[in-house]
Formats: C-alpha cells, structure tokens, sequence
C-alpha cells in the first residue's frame, strides 16, 4: 500500500519543482499544482464546493423580501381604501 502524496512536480519528466512554480526547469511543462492540502485551504474552498447551500440561503432571503413587499402592499392598499 502506498499513500499518495501531492507535490510540485512536472507532468511531463516528474522533475520536482518548488511549491509556486509555474514551469518545468526541465522541459517547461507548465506546473500543475497539487490538491490543497492544508485544513484551513480546504475549509476556505468547502463552501465553494457546496453552492446549493448558498442559493438556498438566497431563496430565503428573497422569500424574506417578497413577503415584506407583500406586507407593506397590504398596508399600503389599507391606507388607501380609508
Ligand atoms: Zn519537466
């Protein structure tokens, strides 16, 4: 069994490269970087990765908005009928 460890290193010739770099010294295959790591990196990308979250909160927020429009007509029409 061996574990997979993500470093920089060249897609092409497998020549290790600094974290950051951008190009091969090699062969100047463009660098891929490796997955995130890092606990906080992932946690930064964690709400990215599950945006259904995100637009429900944003369905609420306008239901929220279409209700107080909806309360303030409601007032308004009162106001108006006396
Ligand atoms: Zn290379």
């Amino acid at each position: 069994m061996e574990t997979v460890v993500y470093v920089w290193a060249c897609s092409n010739c497998h020549v290790r490269a600094d974290p950051g770099q951008r190009f091969c010294r090699r062969c100047g295959t463009a660098i891929v970087p490796p997955p995130p790591i890092d606990e906080e990196q992932a946690e930064i990308l964690a709400p990215a990765a599950s945006p259904s979250r995100a637009s429900r909160l944003w369905l609420l927020l306008l239901a929220v908005i279409a209700l107080l429009f909806l309360a303030l007509g409601g007032a308004a029409a009162l106001v108006l009928a006396n």
